[in-house]
């Protein structure tokens, strides 16, 4: 893949590109099946992610009609990366093996080795024979949709397509590598005023808090309604609070550090909790929760904007249900697209139904929807939240750090591009945004 990063550096073109011939083998992040059980018996917490992710070459999967290949500049890890890599809440090679049974194509993904990744930006540098939109040498990034547009029930919203996948979680191939297989319809223009890193670390992110808060499948935000927003610095909360604020709402932070509560600040959200200084206690014990806990993160709330939230962004899970429910307005609408603390949920129905609450299920976002997002952050109305770099080779301490709730934001990888900084197209445009702006969280790393 050298090569190929070489010519990406000197400006080839397209057609050179197209003429570079593609290695049999490439280097990417992954875990193996015969390692799934390596963390038998340890606690989840203690699950070391630099044991489980392998970088070293693996096979070039064919390419079928409707992919390209993407030489890969950068990367960017997710929180699905930490599921991956310490085979939580199951092993990924069973996503991988069901895939591998529906059609001769998929079975290429079916492998002994999952190669993971869900973000990339990058270079094309081959297409598929029905491929159309686009060609080697377009500069993209990747959004992690993979939908069957060959099935009826994908082409309303294909976030309800009866095999939608997320690539390089629930299929292999993904974007923690040097090259990266993937379907025509995940490909998106990289802003060109953002480096590789900067452009690779949003889409799944991004495009998750876009549906969540603005798009009408989730949360449809109005003026003026209020957000509380957990781990408001966090990957998918960072990106909230921006929609928020865009979309002329008053988020409510919530983060566990006063440097966290700093950046909050900075970023223009103004009403914010430290739920570590707060010492909210929603469980007494394992089984039974604190009612009055939840009322005081309520009169909190109610403290800071003089009111009760229209919408919680909900994402922690099982620590924090019961209490998002609680502290919504009547009316309002519970947003959950995860469950990091645990996914067997509990909440006072009474609350819920009494009060005409809803809660509503989201998860990444529909190929429109990543499409408007990335446009947004094409504007540099959005910005990337990347807060740390580290080469590929380094991918288990990236992932060990998010799996510790080190990091703000987003931490980056980079794969081809041999230093941060690199492939800003439009260094003018940057400035009319603002390099303080665009590099916020950079003072976190
Ligand atoms: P990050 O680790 O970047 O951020 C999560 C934040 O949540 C942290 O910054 C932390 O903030 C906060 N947090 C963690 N544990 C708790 C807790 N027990 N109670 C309250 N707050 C907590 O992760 P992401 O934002 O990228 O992802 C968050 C979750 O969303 C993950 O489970 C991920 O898998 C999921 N996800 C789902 C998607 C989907 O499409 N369904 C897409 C993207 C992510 P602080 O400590 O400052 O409060």
């Amino acid at each position: 893949m050298h090569a190929f990063a070489d010519a990406i550096a000197a400006g080839a073109s397209g057609e050179e590109l197209a003429n570079i011939p593609i290695p049999e083998s490439y280097r990417s992040a992954h875990v193996l099946r015969s390692e799934t059980g390596m963390f038998e018996g340890v606690e989840s917490a203690d699950k070391d992610p630099r044991k489980s992710l392998h970088v070293s070459d693996v096979p070039t999967p064919e390419l079928a009609p409707d992919e390209v290949y993407v030489a890969v500049m950068a990367s960017a890890i997710n929180f699905n990366t930490v599921w991956t890599s310490i085979f939580e809440p199951l092993p990924t090679f069973g996503f991988l093996d069901r895939l591998g049974r529906e059609s001769e194509w998929s079975a290429r993904h079916a492998q002994d080795f999952h190669a993971l990744g869900s973000d990339a930006s990058g270079v094309v540098v081959r297409v598929g024979s029905a491929v159309r939109k686009w060609k080697p040498g377009d500069r993209v990034t990747i959004h992690c949709n993979s939908v069957d547009d060959q099935s009826p029930t994908s082409h309303d919203d294909s976030m309800l397509g009866d095999n939608q996948r997320i690539w390089g979680f629930e299929t292999n191939y993904g974007g923690l590598a040097d090259l990266a297989l993937v379907k025509a319809n995940q490909l998106m223009p990289k802003p060109k005023h953002l480096s590789w890193e900067e452009a690779a670390c949003n889409a799944l992110c991004n495009s998750t808090s876009y549906r969540m808060i603005v798009s009408k499948h989730a949360g449809d935000l109005k003026q003026d309604q209020a957000v509380l927003i957990w781990g408001a610095t966090g990957g998918i909360g960072g990106y909230a609070v921006q929609y928020v604020l865009n979309g002329g709402g008053i988020p409510v932070g919530v983060v566990s550090s006063p440097e966290r509560a700093e950046l909050l600040h900075k970023m223009g959200c103004e009403h914010v909790i430290n739920r570590k200084e707060a010492g909210y206690q929603f469980w007494k014990d394992e089984f039974h929760q604190d009612e009055s806990e939840w009322r005081r993160l309520g009169k909190d709330i109610r403290g800071l904007i003089g009111r009760d939230v229209d919408m919680v962004f909900e994402h922690p899970g099982r620590q924090t249900f019961g209490a998002s429910v609680f502290v919504t307005a009547r009316g309002g609408k519970i947003l959950t697209c995860a469950a990091t603390s645990g996914y067997m949920i509990e909440y006072d129905n009474r609350h819920l139904w009494m009060k005409l609450k809803s809660i509503i299920s989201s998860h990444f976002a529909n190929y429109k929807e990543a499409w408007a997002a990335n446009q947004l952050l094409c504007e540099g109305k959005i910005q990337p939240l990347l807060s740390r770099v580290y080469p590929l080779d380094e991918v288990g301490e990236a992932t060990l750090a998010v799996h510790r709730n080190e990091t703000e934001g987003k931490v980056g990888i980079l794969c081809l591009a041999p230093e941060e900084g690199l492939g800003i197209d439009d260094p003018a445009f940057r400035e009319e945004v603002g390099e303080d702006k665009i590099t916020l969280f950079r003072s976190m790393g």
